[in-house]
């Protein structure tokens, strides 16, 4: 296989003298997100994908920033293991990159042209940040070596290979687009597609993204010159191809009817479901439960206790206040449950009596709830014939992220 001017990853990796054991240990974490059809983990171990990988041309990476708190960039390279944050770096060649190069004014955009110069047509352009829209020529809201934001992006993405949006500002235009959207910010998609540049976007929203995302959707272009699959959002299926509450570790205390009601209640500091809080997991799209951040079991919101709040979802993020709950479209969890936590007393044949009676019409009503959940969506009723809590009014217009074909079932 002949490489491109960057070589391939495992001979970068020998020069460098990088110990071929993380990269095992990299590739077995990429292995996680196998299930979901990563094309890169059709191999069965990560030995074999580690070899792929090895294989694989280093990617030129032009990396653009416009609207962003960069947490993004911080989310790719803090990580637990100071090697792995390391390794990323050898694994793609990172040309240019304004907060993580050592040159900066002239000698940083001689960088971006050489290597736009020696990849051209082969690089990937990376965009992190949305897109100023209002006075656009101007530059009056993102200027950078005196050319305004969309000029640079029209340029480096007319020449790239493929174009990466990294996180939801990129994606869509995330926190600069919220209503009123001042600065007319937009995602790097829509904003291509209003400058006629023809380019495959992807998008890896998130905020932040998670950085295996990125990192598994750039190794499979450079290990074989394929995007990975695609969902209407133009999201990779591997990553945002399921739903958050469908692999929530939470789950189970959500079909129990275990909801914590207050932030440090008794529900709460014992890890139950969040829905009441706000949680937004039952209409979003990610992989943050079975991919956690940081390499560190359980850091990810839901995680430490914090609801999702749907920020690799349009028309979630940032629009539908953080504490409204969402919208279930396949069953309502009923307003209240049984107590799973009543006080144990004395027992005397009366009580038991009554108990008697009462455990019979527990079974009846979990007999009727069980009913009740295979019903068809949208019943206001909930087991036993009392009434279910309507969720509150959704504020956003279109389509819900779950009710799009193939997703949410
Ligand atoms: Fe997890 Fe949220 Fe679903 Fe509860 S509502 S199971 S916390 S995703």
């Amino acid at each position: 296989m002949t490489h491109g001017p960057n070589g391939s990853i495992g001979a970068h990796l020998d020069r460098c003298k990088v110990d071929r054991r993380q990269l095992l240990e990299f590739c077995g974490g990429l292995m996680v997100a196998a299930p979901f059809g990563l094309a890169l983990t059709s191999v069965t171990a990560p030995e074999a994908l580690a070899e792929e990988v090895a294989e694989a041309d280093r990617v030129a990476v032009i990396w653009l920033h416009f609207q962003d708190c960069t947490g993004c960039s911080e989310t790719l390279l803090r990580t637990s293991a100071p090697d792995l944050g390391e390794l990323i770096l050898h694994l793609i060649s990172l040309d240019y990159h304004e907060t993580l190069m050592a040159a900066s004014g002239h000698q940083a955009e001689a960088a971006l042209e050489a290597s736009m110069e020696r990849n051209l047509n082969k690089y990937v352009c990376i965009v992190e940040g949305s897109t100023p829209m209002l006075h656009r020529d101007e530059g009056a809201y993102a200027k950078i070596a005196g050319k305004p934001a969309h000029e640079i992006l029209k340029k480096v993405a007319d020449h790239a290979a493929a174009v990466i949006s990294i996180g939801s500002c990129a994606s869509w235009g995330g926190i600069p687009s919220t209503p009123p959207n001042p600065t007319q910010a937009m995602g790097t998609a829509a904003v291509l597609k209003e400058l006629g540049v023809d380019k495959p976007v992807i998008n890896l929203p998130g905020c932040p993204p998670n950085p295996y995302n990125l990192l598994a959707t750039v190794l499979q272009f450079a290990s074989n010159g394929t995007l990975p699959a695609l969902d209407d959002e133009g999201r990779p299926e591997f990553a945002y191809g399921r739903l958050i509450h469908e692999h929530c570790p939470r789950r189970a205390h959500f079909d129990a009817g275990r909801f914590a009601q207050r932030f440090g209640d008794h529900g709460h500091r014992n890890g139950w479901c969040l829905y009441r809080l706000g949680c937004k997991g039952p209409v979003t799209h990610a992989a943050c439960s079975t991919r956690h951040f940081n390499e560190v079991p359980d850091v990810w919101p839901i995680g430490i206790g914090a609801p999702c709040v749907g920020c690799t979802e349009e028309k979630v993020a940032f629009k539908v206040p953080i504490f409204e709950k969402a919208k279930i479209s396949d069953a309502e969890p009923p307003a209240f449950y049984p107590s799973v936590e009543e006080e144990a007393g004395e027992i005397d044949p009366i009580a038991t009596g009554l108990a008697g009676l009462g455990v019979g019409g527990l079974i009846g009503g979990t007999f009727v709830a069980s009913q009740r959940f295979s019903r068809s969506p949208g019943d206001p009723a909930c087991p036993g014939g009392v009434e279910v809590e309507e969720p509150a009014e959704r504020s956003w217009e279109g389509p819900e992220p779950n009710e799009k074909e193939g997703k949410g079932s």
